[in-house]
């Protein structure tokens, strides 16, 4: 209950103080510590409300005989004694892969001194490439065989595509045709990548969006070309067919 009473005149001097009656704040920081001495945000409060230098010092030291580990309050105590200067200025680090480099950029993770060519720029700071690796290999857990399945269901994707394609070359032609084959495309390719994906055993593997991509693409486009007799005209219907089927894998397959 006390220290309730305490902290809200602790309160009442900040608003003292923001009012600029700074009389006042120090009145009331001062009858705050009658009631708690134990509190050290406010005999470092109350630092700050005193004009003395000897004051003030002996307010800090206050704080910090309540806890010796108070870094607001040795910060204080070093400014107030001229060192801030020194205290406050970074030593110079040099980049962990370019001993050479002088830099002031640390990963956020391991913490350790990164040069802007080494820093990557991740959603939450800048990491030094062996974390980002790391992170990475959590992510990419398919192992050869997870992958060798993934481009076994790719090749049979782009077989099933390419069929696709080539029928839909055959009855489809102009705008509605190419609409018609831009839709019917990309609820293929949705479909496929989640056959891919699931072949994988829904793991993930460096780069094996591409290639198994590159390999549906690849098959489906062979057929379509070793079809072009059947159509006697341009493939264009069975190419957006395949463009959107095969972004629409890389897409998800990310
Ligand atoms: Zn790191
Ligand atoms: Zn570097």
């Amino acid at each position: 209950m006390d220290e309730l009473t305490a902290a809200n005149l602790v309160k009442e001097a900040r608003a003292a103080a923001a009012a600029g009656d700074i009389t006042e704040a120090e009145r009331l920081t001062r009858r705050s510590l009658e009631i708690w001495p134990d509190n050290k945000e406010a005999w470092l409060l109350l630092a700050a409300f005193l004009a003395d230098v000897d004051e003030k010092r002996s307010a800090i030291k206050r704080a910090l005989a309540i806890d010796p580990f108070y870094e607001e309050a040795k910060a204080a105590l070093a400014r107030l004694d001229g060192h801030s200067e020194a205290e406050d200025e970074p030593e110079a680090l040099y980049c962990a892969n370019h001993p050479e480099r002088e830099t002031m950029l640390r990963c956020n993770k391991c913490n350790k001194p990164i040069c802007m060519e080494c820093a990557i720029q991740t959603p939450v700071g800048y990491r030094c490439p062996e974390c980002v690796r790391e992170q990475q290999d959590k992510f990419y857990t398919a192992e050869l065989s997870d992958q060798t399945k993934g481009y076994i269901a790719a090749a049979f994707s782009g077989f099933a595509l390419g069929l696709l394609a080539i029928l839909l070359n055959m009855f489809l032609a102009g705008f509605f045709g190419w609409l018609i084959a831009f839709f019917v495309g990309s609820a293929l390719g949705g479909a496929l990548s989640e056959v891919i994906w699931r072949a994988t055993g829904r793991k993930r593997a460096r780069g094996f969006n591409a290639r198994a991509t590159g390999l549906v693409v690849l098959m489906a486009g062979l057929m379509v070309l070793g079809s072009m007799g059947l159509f006697g005209r341009l493939p264009i219907t069975a190419a957006i067919a395949l463009f959107t089927a095969a972004s629409a894998i890389y897409a998800r397959l990310r």
